[in-house]
């Protein structure tokens, strides 16, 4: 039974624990699961990510791809690829408009 309850791939939010010092860890969202792991040994290790719900390896660029700080909550390179296509959407388009107003000028 309780094989079967940990036979799963950790799906990990960021959390401080302690007070005094700032200690963050990932601890898994499953609920019948209390596994939790330091952030400063999580790269490398696989868990679940929390935007496709595919398998997914801790990097470096989850453990610093959110202002230089370790994500809320990881994923995976297809969905950071994802969002950065977004952004550049909206940059493109933001460089778009103000090219034209600068061209109406
Ligand atoms: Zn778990
Ligand atoms: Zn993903």
């Amino acid at each position: 039974m309780a094989k079967k309850l940990a036979n799963h791939i950790h799906k990990y939010k960021k959390i401080e624990l302690g007070t005094d010092k700032e200690y963050l860890v990932y601890k898994c969202m499953h609920p019948a699961c209390s596994h939790y792991i330091p952030i400063a040994l999580a790269e490398g290790k696989l868990c679940e990510c929390n935007r496709c719900g595919e398998p997914m390896i801790i990097t470096k660029v989850t453990l610093n791809g959110s202002n230089g700080g370790p994500m809320a909550k990881p994923h995976c390179n297809d969905c950071i690829e994802r969002k950065k296509v977004k952004d550049e959407d909206v940059a493109a388009i933001a460089a778009f408009l103000s090219g034209n107003e600068t061209k109406t000028n």
